[in-house]
């Protein structure tokens, strides 16, 4: 491919309000979903997009994403599209951390890079080996009774993955998860997250208890830091354990795998800076015989079609992914995929097979 040169790295806020405003899990609650399009230019007229996600739990709110994009912005504009390896090295050594601004960049450039090329975005990963993906729909912390309300709306829509949302009180949260499996059914998959709610003890006691309701996967059961603690419930439990939150990075994904402190492995673009370093953790993963799957892609249309084409790509992608939360979120700047049936389908078009829609192209900054 001929280069061209990166000119222009614009952003513009993309707050989206949430359908369910009292949407809650065990680390907050808030009305919106806020995050950044960035968008980046050549002066061959090409253009590709990414979404910084503002998660104030994993260490980014939505005005220091601004200024960390801004700061990043001298280490892309002037460069060649085509040095992608180049540029990313670049935004780590301009600075530490910053994974969500710099997954923003990492996402435009994927898509800028594929749409130049003419073909879409799961080509620069080595081509797809599935065409769509099962989709898990996470349910927010309500009583039970609600809880189980709106997995069977959702299992009416044709869902077979859940995941529930629990905050850490054992009594009332195994009582969440059997109100949920009765009104459902035995033939829906079901999935827990604690996001770090629990007790070491109490994590064992809980998903022992929860284990009878036959839960596929225990996502995050304790705290971010307690790696030695996350072991013990891992060793302790008959359920799959799964890290999020504790794998925060590339660093973590290996000591995760390497020292086998979980079975699974959530992974999220946002978190780990990018799909380069996301592909890479599936690889760490892989080599350590650890499962993973992609993670909540909670924004954007434009994140979870970023998504979609890595999970489409990595063979080792063996669990529903979680890349419709766009579905409870109003305002989208992008249009271009929808949920189907409970699955997601990879996008056949160039790059991530989102477009603006139509009335937000003609407004935006540029
Ligand atoms: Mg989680």
């Amino acid at each position: 491919m001929s280069a061209s040169k990166i000119v222009s790295l614009s952003l513009f806020p993309c707050i989206m309000p949430k359908e369910d405003p009292k949407w809650r899990f065990a680390l907050g609650a808030s009305p919106t979903t806020e995050g950044w399009i960035v968008c980046l230019a050549t002066e061959d007229g090409a253009e590709g997009f990414g979404y910084a996600s503002a998660t104030a739990h994993m260490g980014a709110v939505n005005s220091a994403l601004q200024g960390q994009i801004e700061y990043l912005k001298n280490s892309v504009v002037g460069q060649d599209c085509n040095s992608l390896e180049l540029i990313l090295r670049n935004l780590d050594r301009a600075m530490r951390g910053a994974p969500q601004a710099k997954a923003a960049i990492d996402c435009a450039l994927y898509d800028l890079n594929a749409r130049r090329l003419g073909v879409p975005l799961c080509d620069l990963f080595g081509g797809a080996v599935r065409d769509k993906t099962p989709i898990l729909r996470i349910l927010a912390i309500k009583t039970p009774d609600e809880m189980a309300e709106q997995a069977l709306k959702l299992v009416e829509r044709g869902y077979r993955y859940l995941k529930i949302k629990v905050h850490g009180e054992v009594a009332e949260d195994v009582a969440r998860v059997a109100a949920i499996r009765k009104r459902v059914g035995d033939d829906v998959h079901l999935t827990i997250d604690a996001n770090q709610a629990y007790s070491v003890k109490d994590a064992i006691v809980a998903l022992g208890r929860m284990s009878e309701f036959n839960i596929d996967l225990a996502e995050q059961p304790v705290h971010i830091d307690d790696m030695d603690g996350l072991a013990l419930v891992t060793r302790m439990s008959p359920i799959t354990i799964e890290a999020d939150e504790s794998a925060g990075s590339l660093r973590d994904i290996y000591e995760l795998a390497s020292r086998r402190i979980v079975d699974a492995v959530s992974l999220k673009i946002p978190k780990l800076g990018g799909l380069r370093n996301t592909l890479a953790a599936a690889r760490v993963c892989e080599a350590a015989g650890i499962r993973y799957r992609l993670g909540a892609a909670v924004g954007s249309r434009v994140l979870s079609a970023a998504a979609i084409h890595l999970a489409c790509s990595l063979p080792g992608v063996e669990y529903a992914c979680e890349l419709g939360e766009f579905e409870r979120l109003l305002d989208d700047p992008f249009e271009g995929i929808e949920i189907e049936n409970g699955f997601l389908k990879l996008p056949t078009s160039v790059g991530t097979g989102v477009r603006l829609r139509a009335e937000v192209a003609a407004s935006r900054p540029r």
